[in-house]
C-alpha cells in the first residue's frame, strides 16, 4: 500500500511537473484583422496571475479565452463590478511584455490602457524608447507611463531590460531575459520566461539571419539549444508570417515555413543531432489573406507539417485556445 501511494504521488507529482506553464492566445494574426492580432497570456498553472506576451489584441481574445472556458481556475469574486472579461484584464494580467513597438503587438495594450490598472512594461531599451517616443506622448495617446513627454498618468511603469539579464516579472514567479533580435533592421526581442528552471521561448517578429544580415537567432539559439538539450525548454513560440511562396525579398523581417526549418538547422547545432524531436513549436504572426479561398493558416500548417525534417510538434493556436506545457 505503502509503495502504491509513493508510486500515485510520483506519477501524480510527474503528470503536475510536466505542465506547468499555461499560454492563452489573445491573438494570432500578425495583422490585418483588427481583434485577433498578436497576443499571448503566459502564466505558470500553480498561480493565478498571467503576463502578457505582446499586446496586439487583449479584451477581445480573454472574452473567447471565457466563452471556450480557458480560465479555469482563475478566482473572479463573486461581488466584483467588473465584468469577467474586465476582471481577468485589470486584476489578473500583472505586466506586459513587448517584443517591439510596431503597432499590431501594442494596439491593444494602448486602446484598453483607459481601463487598466496599474502595471509594467517591459522591453528592451529600444521598444521602451519607441513607447515613449512615438506612443505615450499625449499626441498618440496620453502618457499612462511614469516617463516621457507632459504629465505622467503613473498607471504603467517602464521596466526596461538589459539584454540577457535575468529579471523577476513584478507580481509573478516567472522570470524573463530578453534577446535582442533583428526584424526588417529594427529590433526585435526573443523573451525567455523561467518558471522553477523550466523555460519557454517566446520569438517577437523576427527575420532569417542570413537575409537580416544578423546573428541575433543563432545567439538566441546558443541560449536555448543546452536548455532543449536538457529537456528544459517547454516551449517555443515562433512566427510564420508567410507561406512558402513569398520571395525573400518580400519577407521584411519576417519568417516563412522553409525558413523556420533552415533557422532550426542551425539551432540543432547547439541543441544536439534529433534533439528537436517532439519539442512543442506554437506558431505565431500568421498574416491573413483577404483573397477568395486563400487561407494562409491552413496553407502555412500544411507546408510545416509536410516537411517537418526535425519531428517537431507544431501548435497552431487560434484566438481563445489553450495550451500547457
Ligand atoms: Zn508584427
Ligand atoms: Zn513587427
Amino acid at each position: 500500500m505503502k509503495k502504491l501511494l509513493s508510486t500515485i504521488f510520483l506519477v501524480s507529482s510527474l503528470v503536475s511537473y510536466a505542465q506547468e506553464f499555461q499560454i492563452i492566445t489573445l491573438g494570432s494574426n500578425g495583422g490585418v484583422i483588427d481583434g485577433d492580432i498578436s497576443g499571448y497570456l503566459v502564466r505558470n498553472k500553480n498561480e493565478e496571475n498571467f503576463i502578457a506576451l505582446d499586446a496586439g489584441t487583449i479584451l477581445p481574445g480573454i472574452k473567447a479565452g471565457l466563452e471556450k472556458n480557458n480560465f479555469k481556475g482563475i478566482t473572479i469574486p463573486k461581488d466584483t463590478e467588473w465584468s469577467d472579461t474586465g476582471y481577468i484584464f485589470r486584476e489578473k494580467i500583472k505586466g506586459y511584455l513587448i517584443s517591439h513597438g510596431h503597432l499590431d503587438h501594442i494596439s491593444g495594450l494602448v486602446i484598453s490602457s483607459t481601463e487598466d490598472t496599474k502595471k509594467d512594461i517591459y522591453g528592451l531599451k529600444s521598444t521602451i524608447e519607441t513607447l515613449k517616443n512615438n506612443v505615450f506622448n499625449w499626441k498618440l495617446w496620453p502618457n499612462f507611463t511614469n516617463e516621457g513627454e507632459g504629465f505622467k498618468l503613473n498607471q504603467y511603469t517602464y521596466q526596461e531590460l538589459n539584454p540577457s539579464e535575468s529579471k523577476n516579472i513584478n507580481n509573478t514567479t516567472l522570470k524573463v531575459s530578453a534577446f535582442p533580435l533583428s526584424h526588417s533592421n529594427y529590433e526585435s526581442t526573443m523573451f525567455l520566461i523561467e518558471n522553477n528552471g523550466e523555460y519557454l521561448a517566446y520569438y517577437g517578429d523576427v527575420g532569417p539571419d542570413i537575409i537580416e544580415n544578423s546573428n541575433g537567432l543563432e545567439e538566441s539559439f546558443k541560449i536555448i539549444g543546452p536548455l532543449i538539450k536538457e529537456k528544459k525548454i517547454k516551449a517555443i513560440m515562433i512566427e510564420s508570417s508567410f507561406d512558402n511562396s513569398k520571395e525573400d525579398k518580400g519577407l521584411f523581417g519576417h519568417l516563412s515555413p522553409k525558413w523556420i526549418n533552415k533557422e532550426f538547422e542551425v539551432l540543432e547545432k547547439y541543441s544536439g543531432k534529433g534533439s528537436l524531436k517532439n519539442l512543442n513549436v506554437v506558431i505565431t504572426h500568421i498574416k491573413p489573406s483577404l483573397k477568395k479561398n486563400d487561407n494562409m493558416r491552413e496553407k502555412i500548417k500544411k507546408e510545416l507539417l509536410e516537411d517537418n525534417k526535425y519531428g517537431v510538434k507544431y501548435y497552431f493556436p487560434v484566438q481563445g485556445e489553450s495550451l500547457e506545457f
